[in-house]
C-alpha cells in the first residue's frame, strides 16, 4: 500500500476492458488533487469538448487515506459541462476508503457505454453491467435496487446519478453513498454522457498497517485532537447550520436571490431550529470520528387516517442557504421537502436553489412568464419550487433545459444577467463581501472553499488588494496540499504543515514529508495551468452588478476595491500558471 508510484486502475467503457498501471510521480504530485491533475494531464484532451467519450472521468485518493483519519474525501476530476474546462469536485461518504482498500489510487473512466451501465470494481473484480432498467430512476431508488445487486455491504461505495445527469445538466451531482455528492461543476452530466448510471467500488481488500514506532501515538494524538478538543466541537454539534444565524445576523447572509443580507423570519430555517424541530441523527464519512452529517426528515402521509412514513434528508448551511434563504422559504420542513425532491433528480442543491431565486426575479420583472417557468413562481411559495426542481431536473421544456445549463446561460437567452447571483458558477452561501466575492469568482474550484475569502472579509480591516491576494494565493496552496492528501477541509485546524509532515513520515512517505510545500506550490500551479489549457481566462470573468449593490455590516460594496481584487487576484493567477514548476502535467 505504501509505494513510490500511484496504481490507477483505468477503465474503457466502450470495450468493457480494465488495466492497472503504474504511473510514476508519487513524490512530484502526492495524491488527491496532484494525481488528478497528472492523469488529466495526460490523458485529458483540452481541444475537445467535455462530452467527447474519451475525455477522462477520474477518482483519485491520497497518500493517508486509510491510515489517518479525515482523509476520507475523493477528489473527482472531469472537464466540465458547466464551463468546459477542467474541473474538480469532492465528495466523501465511502468511496475513499472503498478504493484504498481495493487497492486503488485512482480510477480513471473513458469511453462510452453501449447500454445503461453500472460500473463495478474491487480489487479482483471488474464488470460493466447492464442496468438500462435504472436509467430514468431517482437517485434513491437507484441505491436501494444497486444495494441489492451489488453485493460487498459495509465495504463498498455506491456512487450515481439521477435524470439530471442523464440529461446532461450542468447542474447534475454525482451522489456518493446516499448523504455526500460530488456536487457541483456537472459531474452528473459527465457520467449520464459516458451512459454510466452508477459505479460500485468494492473495497474487498486488506492491508497492514506501518511498522514503525511513530505510527499509533500520532494517529493516536490526531485522534484525541479532532474527537477530544474543541476545533471540530461545531461540526458534529449543530453542524454548519451553525453559520446561518451568525451570517444573518452580520447581514452576510443569501436572502431572496441576494436583494437583502439578513432577514427578521431567518429563525425559521437557523441551525438550531434544524435540530430542535427536524434532527434525527448525526452520521459520517467513513474513517470519520466526527460525524458532521446532519439527517433531518420529510413526512408523508401515505394513507387516511393518520398513517404517515419519512424519510431521511441530510442538511447543511450552503443547502440551507441556497435553498432557503435564497427563495425566502424560511421553514426548515419546506427546506427538507426541496432538497429531497432534488437530491431525488440527482440536482446540485446551491445551483439549483440560486438558479430558482434568478428565476423568480426575472418572473417578477416580465422577463419570463408561467409559459416558460410552468408554474407561477414567488418568493417563498414552496409549493411552487417543488414543482420547478422536478421540471429543472427533467428538463421538461426549453426554458428549464437552458437554466440546467446554468443560469447565466438562460440570462443571455431571456435577459437579467445582472441579478444572475453567479460567481464562476451559482453562488456559495457567504457575502461577506468583496474578497470572498472575488475569491469564489476566480477559485478553482469557484467554491467557498479554495480559500478563506469569507473569513478574510470579517476579520481584516484596510483595503489592501495585494495583501488579500496574497492571502488567498497562500490558503489556497495549503488547502491543494489538505486535498491531495483528501483530507476534509474542516480538520484544517488539526492538519496543519508540521502534522501532516509527521503522518506521512510515520507511513514511509519520507521525501513527501520533507517536501510539503514545494509540493503544494506545483500542485496549485499544476492545476491552474490545466485550467487554462483548457480555457479559462481569469481576466475575462465578470461579477454581475447585484454584487456590487449588497449591503453587509461593513456598508455598501467599495466596486473600486473589488476591480482591484480581481485584477490582481487574475494577474496572480496567470503567473501561477505559467510557472515553469507545474511541468508534470503534460496536457494534448
Ligand atoms: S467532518 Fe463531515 S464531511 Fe468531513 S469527513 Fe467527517 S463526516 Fe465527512
Amino acid at each position: 500500500m505504501i509505494r513510490d508510484h500511484f496504481r490507477v486502475l483505468k477503465v474503457d467503457l466502450s470495450t468493457g476492458r480494465g488495466q492497472i498501471e503504474e504511473v510514476e510521480g508519487r513524490d512530484a504530485c502526492a495524491g488527491g488533487s496532484g494525481l488528478a491533475a497528472l492523469l488529466f494531464g495526460r490523458m485529458g484532451f483540452p481541444d475537445r469538448t467535455w462530452e467527447d467519450p474519451e475525455q477522462p472521468l477520474i477518482f483519485a485518493i491520497g497518500p493517508l487515506t486509510g491510515y489517518f483519519p479525515l482523509m476520507s474525501k475523493t477528489v473527482c476530476a472531469f472537464k466540465s459541462p458547466y464551463h468546459d474546462q477542467f474541473a474538480e469536485s469532492h465528495g466523501g461518504g465511502r468511496s475513499a476508503l472503498s478504493l484504498r482498500f481495493a487497492d486503488y489510487d485512482a480510477l480513471v473512466i473513458t469511453g462510452k457505454a453501449r447500454r445503461p451501465s453500472c460500473l463495478m470494481v474491487g480489487s479482483r473484480k471488474l464488470e460493466v453491467k447492464d442496468v438500462h432498467y435504472l436509467w430514468g430512476r431517482s437517485v434513491q431508488r437507484t441505491g436501494q435496487m444497486l444495494r441489492r445487486l451489488a453485493g460487498g455491504s459495509g465495504h463498498r461505495s455506491i456512487l450515481r446519478i439521477g435524470p439530471a445527469g442523464e440529461n446532461r445538466s450542468a447542474m447534475a451531482c454525482i451522489n456518493a453513498d446516499t448523504y455526500r455528492h460530488f456536487g457541483r461543476l456537472g459531474g452528473g452530466a459527465v457520467m449520464g454522457a459516458k451512459n454510466l448510471k452508477a459505479i460500485v467500488i468494492v473495497g474487498d481488500g486488506s492491508f497492514d498497517l506501518p511498522p514503525g514506532k511513530e505510527y499509533t501515538p500520532l494517529f493516536q494524538k490526531v485522534y484525541a485532537d479532532l474527537t477530544e478538543t474543541s476545533m471540530m466541537d461545531k461540526y458534529h454539534n449543530l453542524g454548519t447550520p451553525v453559520n446561518v444565524a451568525v451570517l444573518n445576523k452580520i447581514q452576510a447572509m443569501t436572502i431572496r436571490n441576494l436583494q437583502r443580507t439578513s432577514d427578521e423570519s431567518i429563525s425559521g430555517i437557523t441551525g438550531e431550529t434544524f435540530a430542535e424541530r427536524t434532527l434525527l441523527r448525526n452520521t459520517a464519512c467513513s474513517g470519520c470520528p466526527v460525524g458532521c452529517i446532519h439527517l433531518g426528515f420529510v413526512r408523508e402521509k401515505f394513507q387516511e387516517p393518520n398513517q404517515y412514513l419519512y424519510r431521511q434528508v441530510t442538511y447543511d448551511h450552503e443547502p440551507i442557504a441556497l435553498m432557503g434563504a435564497m427563495l425566502s422559504v424560511m421553514d426548515a420542513f419546506q427546506v427538507l421537502a426541496l432538497l429531497e425532491i432534488a437530491e431525488k433528480a440527482g440536482l446540485d442543491v446551491m445551483s439549483t436553489g440560486a438558479a430558482l431565486a434568478w428565476a423568480t426575479e426575472a418572473s417578477e420583472k416580465g422577463l419570463i412568464s408561467e409559459k416558460e417557468t410552468l408554474v407561477p413562481l414567488k418568493f417563498g411559495d414552496a409549493e411552487a419550487y417543488a414543482q420547478a426542481v422536478k421540471h429543472l431536473g427533467l428538463g421538461a421544456n426549453d426554458f428549464y433545459r437552458v437554466l440546467a445549463q446554468g443560469t447565466l446561460k438562460a440570462a443571455e437567452q431571456y435577459g437579467g444577467a445582472d441579478f444572475a447571483c453567479v460567481l464562476g458558477q451559482e453562488m456559495a452561501g457567504y457575502a461577506t463581501g468583496e474578497v470572498f466575492f472575488v475569491s469564489q469568482a476566480l477559485g478553482f474550484r469557484h467554491s467557498h472553499l479554495d480559500a478563506g475569502g469569507y473569513s478574510y472579509d470579517q476579520k481584516q480591516k484596510g483595503k489592501d488588494a495585494a495583501h488579500a491576494v496574497d492571502f488567498l494565493v497562500q490558503d489556497e496552496k495549503a488547502r491543494v496540499f489538505l486535498t491531495s492528501m483528501v483530507s476534509c477541509l474542516f480538520a484544517r485546524e488539526v492538519y496543519k504543515e508540521s502534522v501532516l509532515a509527521d503522518c506521512l513520515n510515520a507511513v514511509g512517505y519520507k521525501t513527501l514529508a520533507e517536501n510539503v510545500d514545494s509540493v503544494a506550490q506545483r500542485v496549485q500551479n499544476m492545476r491552474w495551468q490545466l485550467r487554462m489549457k483548457t480555457g479559462f481566462d481569469p481576466a475575462s470573468v465578470k461579477i454581475p452588478e447585484r454584487f456590487k449593490q449588497v449591503v453587509t455590516w461593513k456598508g455598501p460594496i467599495d466596486t473600486s476595491y473589488l476591480e482591484s481584487l480581481q485584477k490582481t487576484y487574475a494577474k496572480k493567477i496567470r503567473e501561477m500558471a505559467e510557472s515553469e514548476e507545474s511541468s508534470p502535467a503534460r496536457m494534448g
